[in-house]
């Protein structure tokens, strides 16, 4: 779409196109091209000051001698002076600063905006700024920016910094662009929480797909992966709850705290975990404020905010919820018979369903056999484990009703006769690697999700390289780098994979999860598989060796999460409760179950679709989490990927504090040394001989042959550029080749 770069070196007229209008910069006489450039060149210089001021190293693939010492040095040594951002050939290394930098004033977001050929220094926005302006030119149907990084590392402050340029790039006014950005804080309050590792943990992962017209955006479709929904019941030592739990206290007003029903924070045992853990100072903290004006600017109703801390209030109280046990050793109402009425009366008003029933879905459950009701009443762990099992549930779907909701708003609908002008750029926001002391199915979850995210990058960093290069015949030098396929098959195959097993198991009514163990054990354990050992000590605990190190699960609870079963009676019970958005979040009734009967319909067919989906395969947490991270791979697989990598100094969220092992292990496991290696010694751009004639062809004017690999090679000798290659259908670059075939070109 744009005609020439516009070059800030002077010469060229440039004209690009942008709202479907062409621009054509007039060329400036010699005297204002000068000031132009002068100023352009203090700018400059001023903000090389602030971001990159001596150092020479923007480029780690460019230093000629590279080793894990070396590598660990520059970065320590920009870190030092608080150059943060470092590439790696086209790869972005972020180290995360920990604290507040003068990086992302409008000055420095200026200076990335619509980038010339200068060499600029490494930062979020030119990247920003590669992608959208490959956006603007038509380059890729479709992109994806893969930020990936260990917990705390500062994925999601770069997708917000990512994002927010973005926007501030296609113009930063409309209603759109300001919805998009105003999902992030509404999406962190209920969706991250204070870990070990970080103050402001994603606790369910993101890919944000944007899709854009002519350089704007029009739309957005935010897809969630598996929010981390036992948190809500119980947090491990050294954590808490999800921030809007915090939120309702530290923020609302008395008079609706009132109307809530709501006491203190320290009167819920959902937030009494760790009573003593105020929070952290984070700079990414929201405030309720926040919270709701996103709310409404995303067009969720009064009625339905107000349901939603319904709900929120609901969760806290009925976690409060006490049982005692009758003389056969059955549950029956609690023993505090007053405490218990006052709570069951706030948790009725606020789910709007009666009280009796409540209990009754709490303690017994009701099975037809033979046309007879029989009443089986719950043990004093079954009724907490139902009780637990409802709070996790409602507040999952109260999550991915707000996602629904969001999306309804994002998603508009653009003339069917532009589609094919769309363009997507997709963001990759997950949680990070964890390993803690104990490490449950949502870790193990989480890790496979890194695991695959891992591979994606090997696939296309290292993997695609090499077999292009063998189908083409290029001579490249054979590297060797760690691949995980190994590993994501253990877990991943079927019918013998982890996930497969442990879906089996859950089938089986006699399984416990230590017959879980026993079965991986089995089949993988005495160094059958090679990322696989057992715990002798143990019999619920065995040892994954994972990309980023060995990580111990304890499968105490697997198969009850892998279930992730909700009562019967407690879904009818919601599905006739008196409040719209509890029934929508249970799909009752359909002909009633729009909260607004404008709004809710798209977000209603939306729930019924997944709840039939539901109904009809009733699959398991791990089939459906395999299922969605399928789907992400197929589509970041359809994406040409940037990749961003964040890296985390130190484990105590310090700043200035540059803890070489930490860093060194996170270099070493996530390839980085052969990352270098490989972009300096391959060929990471490749054109098909048609395409760099149209592109290049300019460069030379003579065309000795109609054989296409004759006349590349002539435009590539007249270039006068060394190291290139020709394979049977396309050029081989190296990854500065295309800057240097630009500046030849801006001078025709
Ligand atoms: P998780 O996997 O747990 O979600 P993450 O990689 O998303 O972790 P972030 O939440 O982005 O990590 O970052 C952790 C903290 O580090 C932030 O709350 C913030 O305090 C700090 N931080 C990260 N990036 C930056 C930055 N560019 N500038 C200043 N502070 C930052
Ligand atoms: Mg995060």
């Amino acid at each position: 779409m744009s005609k020439g770069r516009h070059s800030r070196d002077g010469a060229r007229v440039s004209s690009y196109r942008k709202e479907g209008v062409e621009h054509v910069l007039m060329t400036p006489s010699a005297n204002v091209i000068t000031i132009m450039l002068t100023q352009e060149q203090q700018l400059f210089s001023s903000i090389k000051d602030t971001i990159s001021m001596v150092d020479k190293n923007d480029d780690l693939a460019k230093l000629s001698l590279l080793t894990e010492d070396i590598l660990l040095e520059h970065l320590k040594h920009r870190y030092d002076k608080n150059l943060i951002y470092t590439y790696l050939g086209d790869i972005l290394v972020a180290v995360n600063p920990f604290q507040e930098t003068n990086l992302y004033t409008t000055q420095i977001r200026d200076f990335y905006r619509y980038s010339t050929d200068i060499q600029k220094p490494p930062h979020v926005y030119a990247l920003v700024d590669l992608v959208y302006r490959n956006v603007c030119h038509g380059i890729y149907k479709q992109q994806c920016c893969v930020i990936s990084g260990e917990s705390g590392s500062g994925k999601t402050e770069s997708t917000k910094l990512f994002l927010k340029q973005l926007m501030y790039l296609c113009g930063g006014s409309s209603q759109l662009e300001q919805q998009i950005l105003q999902a992030t804080p509404l999406l962190e309050s209920f969706g991250n929480a204070q870990t070990v590792m970080n103050n402001n943990s994603s606790r369910f992962g993101k890919y944000i797909a944007l899709k854009f017209i002519n350089g704007k955006v029009v739309g957005a479709q935010i897809s969630d992966y598996l929010l981390e929904k036992s948190r809500v019941v119980i947090q491990s030592p050294g954590e808490r709850n999800f921030h809007i739990f915090y939120y309702l206290f530290d923020y609302l007003p008395l008079e609706t705290k009132q109307i809530l029903c709501l006491r203190t924070k320290h009167d819920y045992k959902y937030l009494l975990t760790n009573p003593s853990l105020d929070v952290q100072n984070t700079t990414a903290m929201n405030s309720l404020d926040e919270v709701i004006n996103a709310m409404s600017l995303l067009n969720f109703t009064d009625k339905e905010q107000h349901s939603m801390f319904r709900i929120l209030s609901g969760i806290l109280t009925i976690g409060n919820l006490e049982f005692s046990i009758d003389d056969e050793g059955f549950t029956q109402q609690t023993s505090d018979e007053e405490k218990a009425k006052k709570n069951l009366s706030i948790i009725s008003n606020m789910f709007g369903v009666n009280s009796d029933l409540i209990m009754e879905c709490l303690t017994t459950m009701t099975t037809l056999t033979r046309n007879e009701r029989v009443i089986r009443k719950f043990s004093l762990q079954s009724s907490q484990d139902a009780r637990d099992a409802l709070s996790k549930h409602l507040y999952a779907r109260l999550f991915s009703w707000l996602i629904g909701k969001i999306n309804e708003t994002l998603n508009n609908p653009y003339p069917s006769q532009s589609y094919h002008h769309v363009v997507e750029i997709g963001l990759l926001d997950i949680y990070g690697f964890e390993h803690f002391e104990l490490n449950s199915f949502e870790q193990l979850c989480i890790n496979l999700a890194n695991e695959q995210i891992q591979f994606f990058f090997n696939q296309h960093i290292f993997r695609m390289e090499m077999t292009e290069y063998e189908n083409e015949g290029i001579i490249a030098e054979r590297l060797t780098f760690t691949d995980n396929q190994t590993l994501l098959e253990l877990f991943m195959a079927k019918p013998l994979g982890i996930l497969s097993l442990l879906d089996d198991e859950s089938r089986l009514p006699k399984a416990t999860d230590q017959t879980f163990v026993e079965k991986l054990n089995y089949r993988f354990g005495s160094n059958k598989h090679e990322c696989y050992s057992i715990n002798r000590n143990n019999k619920y605990s065995f040892t994954i060796h994972h990309y980023a190190g060995k990580v111990s699960y304890c499968a105490l609870g697997f198969l009850e999460k892998n279930r992730d079963t909700l009562s019967d009676s407690v879904v009818d019970m919601f599905k006739n409760s008196r409040d719209d958005l509890i029934r929508l979040l249970f799909h009752g009734n359909p002909s009633d179950g729009s909260i607004d009967s404008n709004k809710g319909v798209g977000v209603m067919l939306q729930h019924r679709t997944a709840a039939e989906k539901d109904a009809r395969n009733r699959l398991t947490v791990g089939a459906q989490y395999r299922n969605s991270l399928q789907i992400l791979m197929d589509r970041m697989c359809a994406s040409h990927p940037v990749f961003m990598r964040c890296l985390k100094p130190n484990q105590q969220k310090q700043a200035y504090l540059f803890d070489d092992p930490f860093v060194r292990a996170q270099l070493r496991y996530c390839g980085m040394l052969e990352t270098t290696r490989i972009r300096k010694e391959g060929y990471s751009v490749r054109l098909s001989f048609e395409e760099f004639i149209q592109k290049y062809g300019l460069l030379s004017k003579a065309r000795p042959s109609n054989v296409p690999s004759i006349t590349c090679r002539y435009i590539l000798e007249e270039t006068h550029l060394t190291e290139w290659q020709l394979g049977k259908t396309k050029v081989f670059l190296k990854y500065y080749h295309p800057e240097n075939l630009e500046k030849l070109m801006n001078k025709y």
